[in-house]
Formats: C-alpha cells, sequence, structure tokens
C-alpha cells in the first residue's frame, strides 16, 4: 500500500514533524534504523543537551528543546540540560503521546522516483516502500566526518564515546574545538587527564550572536572551569595533516606546520558531520559553500519533487538551522506543504505559528541576528 507520507528519522526532526502532521489528520510512518530517539541514545553516557530546558510553556515561550508546543523536556525530565538518554526518553514519551506510527530497524539508503508522482524509499533489506511524500529527517550526528586527512580512520569520533572514563590514556588529543570538542575536553579534564584540543580556528573566541556559530554560554562556563585546572591547552590556527600510531598504544598527530602531538590512546575526531544527506545527495541541489538547497515554501528538494528535508542540515539566506529550537520552526512549513500535496485541509497548521513552530518569512534571515 502507498503511505501519505514516510519519514526517515525518529529523532527531533521526524517525532515533531509526524506530530505536526497529526493536526491535520495525516498519519506518517516514520522509519528509523534503530528506535526513536536513537542519535541521542549514543552519546556519551554524562553529554548533556547545551540548549537549556525550562518550563516557558504555559507563558507562551516554549521550552527550546520541545518538539511540540504543547511539551516540554524540563516538566517531564525536571532537568535543565537533559543527557542524551533523558532526551530520547522525552522524544519516546512524544511519540506515544501522539500516537505515532514508528517502525523500527528499517534502514533507508535512498529515495527515488516511484510510479506516476509517488516516491520510494529503498532499505538495506531490498525493500522500497511506496509513499506519495517523503520527509528526509535522519540527522546527522550518526554520519560524523571521518576522512579529513591521512590516519582520520585511526581517531575516535567524539559522538561515538559510551563513557568517557572508557577512553585510553593521560594525554588525550582532540581535533576540532567546537561543541562536541570542547565538551569532550572539559569530560576528560574533569576526569583528570591532560587534554590537549586542536583546531584550524578559535572557535572558542568567537563571539556571535547566532548560537550556530559560537561556544554557548553553558559550555563557555565549562571551558572557564577546564582552564582553572591546568589540564587543558587550546591551540588555534593548526592544521592537522596526519596521525600516525607510535609504540604500541600511543599515536602522533601531525599538523601543516610540522609540529606534532602525541597521545597515549586514539585522538579524538570533533570535526563536524558529513550528515545522512549524503546518502541521498543526488536528490537535492547544493550551493557553491555545499549548502543544501530547497524550496523557502516548504523545504522541498527541487530536484525530486515530493521530498522534503527537517532537521539540522536546513539552511536559507543567512540562516543555519542546527538547534532543535530552530528547525522546529520549519516543522508547519514541511506540514503545509506535504498537506497540500495531499489535498487537506492546512487551516489547522496556522495554530503552529504563535508558538514558533510555522516561521514561513524568512525575510529576517538575511541579515540573522536569531
Ligand atoms: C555535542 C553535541 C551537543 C548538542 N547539543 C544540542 C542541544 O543542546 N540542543 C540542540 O538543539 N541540538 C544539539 N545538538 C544537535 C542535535 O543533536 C541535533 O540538532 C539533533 O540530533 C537533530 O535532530 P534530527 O532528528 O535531525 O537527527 P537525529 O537526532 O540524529 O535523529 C535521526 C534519526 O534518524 C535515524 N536514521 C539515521 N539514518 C537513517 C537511515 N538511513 N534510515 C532510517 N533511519 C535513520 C537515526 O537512528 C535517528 O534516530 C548537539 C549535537 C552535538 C554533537
Amino acid at each position: 500500500m502507498t503511505a501519505d507520507v514516510l519519514i526517515v528519522g525518529a529523532g527531533p526532526a521526524g517525532i515533531g514533524v509526524a506530530a505536526a502532521l497529526r493536526r491535520i489528520g495525516v498519519e506518517a510512518t516514520v522509519l528509523d534504523r534503530f528506535r526513536v530517539g536513537a542519535s541521542f541514545r549514543h552519546w556519551p553516557e554524562d553529554m548533556r543537551l547545551i540548549t537549556p530546558s525550562f518550563t516557558g510553556n504555559q507563558f507562551g515561550l516554549v521550552d527550546l528543546n520541545a518538539v511540540t508546543p504543547d511539551t516540554s523536556p524540563a516538566l517531564s525530565l525536571l532537568e535543565e540540560h537533559p543527557t542524551g538518554a533523558q532526551y530520547a526518553d522525552y522524544l519516546e514519551m512524544v511519540a506515544e503521546l501522539e500516537d505515532l506510527d514508528v517502525r523500527t530497524g528499517v534502514e533507508v539508503t535512498d529515495v527515488t522516483a516511484g510510479a506516476e508522482d509517488d516516491l520510494l524509499a529503498h532499505t538495506t533489506d531490498g525493500a522500497a516502500w511506496p509513499a506519495r511524500t517523503v520527509v528526509w529527517a535522519a540527522g546527522e550526528l550518526q554520519y560524523p566526518r571521518t576522512n579529513g586527512f591521512p590516519g582520520a580512520e585511526r581517531c575516535v569520533p567524539t559522538v561515538g564515546i559510551e563513557r568517557w572514563d572508557s577512553h585510553p590514556g593521560d594525554d588525550v588529543v582532540i581535533i576540532g574545538g567546537y561543541e562536541s570538542g570542547i565538551d569532550a575536553a572539559v569530560h576528560l579534564v574533569r576526569r583528570g587527564r591532560r587534554v590537549t584540543v586542536l583546531d584550524r580556528d578559535r572557535p572558542w573566541e568567537v563571539v556571535d550572536a547566532d548560537p550556530s556559530r559560537t561556544l554557548s554560554p553553558y559550555t563557555h562556563g565549562r571551558l572557564r572551569e577546564a582552564h582553572e585546572t591546568g589540564q587543558l591547552q587550546l591551540l588555534g590556527d593548526v592544521a592537522v595533516s596526519a596521525v600516525t600510531p607510535a609504540g604500541t598504544h600511543g599515536y602522533v598527530v601531525h599538523t601543516a606546520c610540522g609540529e606534532s602531538f602525541g597521545a597515549d590512546g586514539p585522538p579524538l575526531l570533533a570535526t563536524g558531520f558529513d550528515g545522512s544527506l549524503e546518502l541521498v545527495r543526488d536528490r537535492f541541489k547544493f550551493d557553491e559553500h555545499g549548502r543544501v538547497v530547497v524550496t523557502e515554501e516548504a523545504d522541498e528538494s527541487t530536484v525530486l519533487p515530493g521530498l522534503f528535508l527537517a532537521g539540522p542540515s536546513l539552511a536559507h539566506r543567512e540562516a543555519i538551522f542546527c538547534f532543535v529550537y530552530k528547525f522546529r520552526q520549519r516543522f508547519g512549513v514541511v506540514a503545509r506543504g506535504v498537506g497540500r500535496r495531499l489535498d487537506r485541509d492546512i487551516e489547522p497548521l496556522e495554530a503552529l505559528r504563535e508558538p514558533g513552530f510555522l516561521l514561513d518569512d524568512l525575510s529576517c534571515c538575511d541579515d540573522c541576528a536569531c
């Protein structure tokens, strides 16, 4: 049977869009290769959300980490900065509350045009799921960038570490000094390790009105605490050129300017994400900066009509939507685009405008001060 909507990914983007679609009576089928909130369940056990949760909903300020206007992780979890596992619990609660149809253990490898105007979502078991529309919400976290320089495959992506205690060595080198890298550094310094963070820029010095371009206040606070121990070294303007093994368990991180840094265990990689869009790269257009191009009206592919995008890869004009509180502003826009394709009454989605889940005037993104 042809589904009205398939959503690929049961993270905050997939669950949020599915919940928005319920408002217009559309029942999406959500496919996930693991389970609801899987990316967050893979976080190191004490990694926490950097955006704070707070019970502001009743006063018109929806909890920054909520994926529907009437839920709040702060209220459900009684935490300001939930751990990944706690936030996954919250997402599962929303999926239950909204009675969403989530199919787990289904990994989508591509989306292609099917018969007439339909689409086909292809899965690893060779099946093809027919659908009138597909929302790509498979995120970035499960697809870290691991090929930036020779020897990168010897490093361990920070998001794949289960427990900081289990990372070996007294001297740790972290490549990449933005949120993930600094988060790892803070946790390792707290455990008494000597940590060197290398970055081609100096992200810890950037001050910008857009939190997607600067460390969060939460992380700055923790960074100051780590600095005070004397165990942390932040080195900017350093381009890593290779990582080679040394001795039985050691590694050497080489840089373009000829310096090298020794580590007792595999260096940690915090150099960003290729993202799941790599899987469906040919189904979208990308601009000269490598940012995905989708329609402003509906976040729909300009290459494969009926394929929509939700989540942190979204970009429009000067704005990047890489936090939940940013990309959720387009849930109503995607739901509206899907609803139009399915010939549904989309009026009920207007209720998403005031709480900030239906941002369709992107003129503020021309000179984004977010
Ligand atoms: C250190 C760190 C801290 C962060 N802190 C915050 C924060 O405080 N606040 C915030 O808003 N954001 C934060 N983020 C970013 C946040 O993780 C992302 O914004 C969020 O995960 C994006 O949601 P998503 O639903 O698009 O993707 P995901 O949460 O990654 O969900 C994607 C889902 O798709 C599934 N999937 C993947 N590929 C496939 C496939 N091929 N087929 C089927 N299913 C698939 C996965 O199993 C997963 O369940 C942080 C990121 C990092 C690295």
